[in-house]
């Protein structure tokens, strides 16, 4: 069912009960299926074997909920995280008690306290960096561990391997405190992109000399590399909450997110009428329109408006995909609902904006970005609902 005229329907039996009165006034409802992102990183798991898969769950698991994906992670077997930053390694922790949670921002010298207090583990991609977590070490007694990060080739975060080289002494003698090594692909999603082979070359060479310290380069794109691309762990984290990590074919994951929005008003528009600001959408034919209450301040971007000589993005309204009319506003958006049979869909129903076949990639491209960020920009107004929660 794509309309739910009783927003109370929305939630799903197998959910966390929204609080009713929020769900009344709510302009969305916004389902993320735990158990989809679950078995995705089943999926993967699959693909990557024998290696071990982490998760990445960096900026509230790709705007899914840290807490929430964390938890579920855990329960399906999961036992190391990736984070950006230490207030998210908190909540990480607070998730996963015994998970091994690497923070890819790497350390700082006044978090040494912070990093001791909830075990967490800094991506370390400099010699300095380096030094400041030794000092830390050797002046608090803490026996932590650290990730070192080497660039192979994409010149974001990460020792050169030259740098690399000076620690092998270190490495050999023991007692380093290094548990992981690993790399970045910059072009993972672009399968014949040369810069693949060159980078996996390059990280083979060094982590082989890191004898002892497990290695991982893949993120979700690199997993479907091929097996040469998965050395010890793989870290997929867009692939999980349902991004197609193989643009150039189907995508072998399930879909995460659904997306529901209110209709607030139907009206018909006259032919040869526009709507919206600007006047940039003409009514070919007499219309009806829904507006309903989501916009560009919910993250549903501007960039997808529909205006004459270019259709934007679509929405499913009672089992029919409708284009956008018009530019999206900051709290609402036109639905062209000409084609939908009278009566099908009323004044407070839902439609739906992502899910029943509409896709966070497909969101994408009419955002002009990618579904990492379409991921990362939905909105904070809207009710949201766990399915399956662990
Ligand atoms: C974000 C990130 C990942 C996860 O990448 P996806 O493409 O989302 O799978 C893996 N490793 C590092 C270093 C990252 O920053």
């Amino acid at each position: 069912m794509t309309i739910l005229s009783d927003p109370k329907t929305v939630s799903e039996s197998s959910a966390r009960a929204p609080d009713a009165r929020t769900l009344e006034a709510t302009p969305g409802v916004l389902t993320i299926d735990l158990d989809a992102i679950a078995a995705n990183w089943k999926t993967l798991e699959s693909r990557a074997i024998p290696a071990e898969c982490a998760a990445v769950v960096k900026a509230d698991a790709y705007g899914c909920g840290l807490p929430q994906v964390t938890h579920r992670l855990v329960a399906a077997g999961c036992k190391t995280f990736f984070v950006a930053t230490l207030d998210e390694a908190k909540a990480a922790r607070a998730a996963a008690p015994k998970a091994a949670i690497y923070v890819l921002d790497g350390f700082f010298s006044n978090c040494g306290d912070a990093f001791a207090k909830i075990d967490a583990r800094p991506v370390i991609g400099d010699l300095g960096e380096l030094a400041e977590w030794d000092v830390f070490r050797r002046t608090s007694g803490w026996i932590g561990s650290a990730a070192i990060q080497i660039d192979t080739g994409m010149h974001r975060l990460g020792l050169t391997p030259e740098d690399a080289q000076a620690l092998i002494p270190r490495i050999r003698k023991g007692d380093h405190g290094i548990s992981l090594v690993m790399s970045h692909l910059a072009s993972a999603e672009q399968l014949g992109h040369p810069a693949n082979a060159r980078q996996v070359a390059a990280f083979r060479e060094i982590a082989s000399e890191f004898s002892g310290v497990p290695a991982s380069l893949a993120n979700s794109s690199g997993i479907f590399l091929g097996s040469h691309f998965h050395f010890d762990v793989v870290r997929p984290g867009a692939a999980l909450y349902g991004v197609n990590p193989t643009p150039e074919a189907d995508s072998p994951m399930q879909a995460v997110i659904n997306l529901k929005v209110r209709v607030e008003q139907i009206r018909n528009v006259p032919k040869g009428e526009t709507a919206g600001y600007g006047g940039i959408w003409t009514a070919r034919r007499d219309s009806r329109l829904a507006i309903v209450t989501a916009g560009y301040a919910d993250g549903y971007f501007r960039a997808a408006s529909g205006v004459d000589g270019t259709r934007g993005a679509e929405a499913m309204v009672a089992g029919h995909r409708c284009p956008l009319a018009g530019r999206i506003s900051m709290d609402l958006m036109t639905i062209d609902i000409t084609d939908v049979p009278h009566g099908a869909v009323r004044r407070g129903h839902f439609v739906t904006l992502i899910g029943d076949g509409i896709g966070v990639d497909e969101l994408a491209h009419h955002f002009g970005t990618i579904g990492y960020e379409v991921l990362t920009s939905l909105g904070r107004r809207y009710v949201r609902i766990y399915k399956g929660e662990a």
